[in-house]
């Protein structure tokens, strides 16, 4: 398994504990891994970072061989992972869960050095923390503008819950200043239970742009912190550019990217289209309707390891049916939820029809706060489940 994410982590353990006699490897670039779920509360000073990291010492309890190195190469020929140490790994089965990569190339202006003073913070840890204390000393008034790029991206919803923490922040120590969200898209993920939390709880602290508005983003310059669009050039105190992405670039190198830079799957097996003997799950995957999140990715490896298993036996892959849910906390005691259900279908995830839904518009501020405690139960028991 290259990548130790919630779906490369979660992969390692199910094989072992559907057959403990295989010999599983977990390769995985860090030795700390920092969750993105939730980091969003650590941005609006709701949560520390180290409450966001895990290490794998259960993992290697478990009898997995977790090796910390980044993988370089996959051979697919020769059924083999270069390390960086210039070890090579064989393998019969090869799991590819890499997560994202930001296209540095989308956007103009924006790279790995732009990203230091307009952070993405879409990767968890350095950046979480950098945006954070950015918000932490920006001037009285300022304002904080957001890019969010088209679909598809890592958390449909989580720009949204970016911009509800953060103006939650604004407001308790910066009330005149403002968010505004520069979308590349006219739609979102909850949008409509969004904007009416964001006129109730923050007034008129966020304000939301789409693409029939002109607000996509066509370039950056990180000297001076400005945002332009085709019709206008805005100036920053602080900005957070979240960048068009792709399959962490091992999925290129192992040959399982298409030209959308994301990793086509026969959706039962979740088998590469492109390559033999090598499945891909989790942000990486095109899972279609299934939206790139760690719920998704969790049950994705659970679903894979099935089938690997499976297949290693000599077995057909079964069919089965897959759930996300997506919390988003608008604030720390008010959540709203989307939920969906996916099962195979011509060849790709479809979402079966009716068996999800959004929570509800009229909702009690008591459903609001249930939820918000359901959401970081979620992430308590996916946490101790992948990583405990
Ligand atoms: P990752 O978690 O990114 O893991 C990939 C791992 O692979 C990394 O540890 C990386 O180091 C490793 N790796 C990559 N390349 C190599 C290599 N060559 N060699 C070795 N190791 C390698 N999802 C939810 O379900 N609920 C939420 O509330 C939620 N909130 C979010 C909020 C934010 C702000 C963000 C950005 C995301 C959120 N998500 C949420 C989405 C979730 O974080 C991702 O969907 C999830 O992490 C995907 O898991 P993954 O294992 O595919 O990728």
């Amino acid at each position: 398994v290259i990548g130790g994410g919630f779906a490369g982590a979660s992969v390692a353990r199910e094989l072992r504990r559907l057959n403990n006699a295989l010999a599983v490897s977990l390769v995985e670039a860090n030795a700390t891994y920092t969750a993105c779920p939730l980091s969003n509360m650590v941005i609006g000073g709701h949560r520390q970072i180290t409450q966001q990291q895990f290490n794998y010492a259960a993992l290697g309890a478990d009898g997995i061989n977790v090796i910390h190195q980044p993988a370089v190469n996959v051979d697919p020929e020769r059924r083999q992972v270069t390390l960086s140490n210039t070890r090579k790994l064989h393998y019969d089965k090869l799991i590819l869960a890499p997560g994202i990569d930001l296209d540095w190339q989308a956007l103009q202006g924006y790279d790995k050095t732009a990203a230091e003073r307009m952070p993405h913070a879409w990767k968890a840890g350095m950046q979480t923390t950098l945006l954070r204390d950015q918000l932490r000393g920006m001037r009285k008034g300022g304002l904080v503008v957001m890019s969010v790029p088209k679909s598809p991206y890592r958390c449909p919803p989580g720009p949204y819950e970016r911009a509800s923490l953060i103006a939650g922040y604004l407001k308790q120590t910066n009330p005149r200043a403002k968010v505004l969200i520069l979308d590349s898209k006219d739609s979102f993920s909850k949008k409509p239970l969004f904007m009416s939390a964001w006129q109730s709880l923050y007034g008129d602290i966020i304000e939301w742009q789409g693409e029939s508005d002109g607000a996509t983003v066509t370039a950056v310059n990180a000297d001076n912190r400005s945002v332009s669009t085709d019709f206008e050039t805005l100036q920053a105190d602080v900005a957070n550019i979240i960048p068009p992405q792709k399959a962490g670039k091992i999925a290129q190198l192992a040959g399982v990217t298409d030209r959308s830079g994301w990793c086509p799957i026969e959706p039962v097996s979740f088998s590469s289209t492109l390559q033999p003997d090598i499945h891909v799950i989790g942000d990486a995957a095109i899972a279609n309707a299934m939206p790139k999140s760690a719920f998704a990715a969790n049950a994705q490896a659970k679903l894979c390891a099935l089938q690997v298993t499976r297949l290693l036996n000599g077995e057909t892959p079964v069919s089965g049916k897959l759930i996300n849910t997506c919390y988003s906390l608008v604030a720390p005691d008010y959540g709203i939820s989307v939920a969906g259900v996916y099962q195979p279908r011509e060849k790709i995830w479809a979402e079966i029809d009716g068996a999800g839904g959004v929570s509800p518009a009229d909702a009690s501020l008591e459903t609001r706060a249930l939820e918000a405690t359901y959401a970081q139960r979620w992430f308590e028991n996916l946490t101790t489940q992948v990583f405990a």
